[in-house]
C-alpha cells in the first residue's frame, strides 16, 4: 500500500484546526496534529480520527518558540519524513483598545501569529523544495486582517502580515509547483469567539449567522488538494458575505 501524504496542521487540537485535521484525514492525509498545551483536547481529536478509520498523530511544539519548532520539524525531516501540506492555523488573540494594549499583548500575538508562520513554514518549505514536492501551504488569516477591527490592532496586524507574506512567498515558489494561499474566516463558532454576542453577528453578517469550523475546513481541504493546482497567492474570505 502507498504511504499516505502527510499534512501538518498547527493548532489542530481545537476549533477550526481540529475540523481541518478531520477534513484532511478524510481526504486521505496522515495528519500531524500540532498543539501547545491542551493535550486532552488534542488526544480526543486524534482518537476520533483514528476511530473513524483515519490516520494521524500528535505533534506537540510551541509555534512561537523558534528553536523548539525548528528542532521538532527538522528532526522528523532528517529521519526521512515529508510534509506535503502545511496548514498554519495556530493563533491567539489578546484583544484590547490600543490605548490599553500592553507590550505583552503585542509581543505574544506577534510571536504566535506572525513568527509562528515563519518558524513552521521556513523548515517545512525548505524540505519541500529539497525533496521536489509540489506542496501546499495554507495559512489561516482573518477578516480582521483584511479590513481591521477595533480592539484588535495587534491581531489584525499579525493577520495582515501573514497575507502579505503568503502573497510574496507564492510568487517565489510558484515555479517549483508549491502553492501558497490564505483563508480569511469571518465569525466562526469556536473557543476564540465565545464572547461574541449573537446580536452583533446577526447585524454584521449578511448570512446572519456564525460559520462552522467545518465550513472553513472544506475550503482548506480544497486548497490542499490536487484540484487547486493553478491557484496560488490568493486570499479566500469565508465569512458569510461580510463586506470587504
Ligand atoms: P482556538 O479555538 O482558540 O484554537 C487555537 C488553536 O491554536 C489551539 O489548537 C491551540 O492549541 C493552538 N495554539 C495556540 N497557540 C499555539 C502555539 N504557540 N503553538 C501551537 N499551537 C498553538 O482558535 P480558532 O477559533 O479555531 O482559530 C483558528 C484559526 O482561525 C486562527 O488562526 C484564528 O486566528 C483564525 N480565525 C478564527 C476566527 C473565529 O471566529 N474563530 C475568525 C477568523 C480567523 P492548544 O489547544 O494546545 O491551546
Amino acid at each position: 500500500m502507498d504511504k499516505k501524504p502527510v499534512a501538518l496542521v498547527t493548532g489542530g487540537s481545537r476549533g477550526i484546526g481540529a475540523a481541518i485535521c478531520w477534513s484532511l484525514a478524510k481526504a486521505g492525509y496522515h495528519v500531524w496534529i500540532n498543539y501547545v498545551s491542551n493535550e486532552q483536547s488534542a488526544r480526543s481529536v486524534e482518537k476520533e480520527i483514528i476511530d473513524a478509520g483515519g490516520s494521524c498523530e500528535l505533534a506537540r511544539f510551541d509555534v512561537a518558540n523558534r528553536e523548539e519548532t525548528r528542532s521538532y520539524i527538522t528532526a522528523r525531516f532528517d529521519a526521512g519524513e515529508v510534509v506535503t501540506a502545511l496548514v498554519n492555523n495556530a493563533s491567539i488573540t489578546r484583544d484590547n483598545l490600543f490605548f490599553f494594549m500592553t507590550d505583552e499583548d503585542w509581543d505574544s500575538v506577534m510571536r504566535t501569529n506572525l513568527d509562528g508562520f515563519y518558524n513552521v513554514t521556513s523548515p517545512t518549505l525548505n524540505a519541500m523544495n529539497r525533496m521536489k514536492i509540489k506542496g501546499r501551504i495554507v495559512t489561516i488569516s482573518s477578516y480582521s486582517g483584511v479590513v481591521g477591527n477595533r480592539g484588535q490592532v495587534n491581531y489584525a496586524a499579525s493577520k495582515a502580515a501573514v497575507i502579505a507574506a503568503s502573497k510574496s512567498l507564492a510568487r517565489e515558489v510558484a515555479r517549483a509547483g508549491i502553492t501558497v494561499n490564505v483563508v480569511a474566516p469571518g465569525f466562526v463558532t469556536t473557543d476564540m469567539t465565545n464572547d461574541v454576542p449573537a446580536e452583533l453577528v446577526r447585524n454584521l453578517v449578511p448570512m446572519r449567522r456564525m460559520g462552522t469550523p467545518e465550513e472553513i475546513a472544506n475550503v482548506v481541504r480544497f486548497l490542499c488538494s490536487d484540484e487547486s493546482s493553478y491557484l496560488t497567492g490568493q486570499v479566500i474570505g469565508v465569512d458569510g458575505g461580510l463586506p470587504s
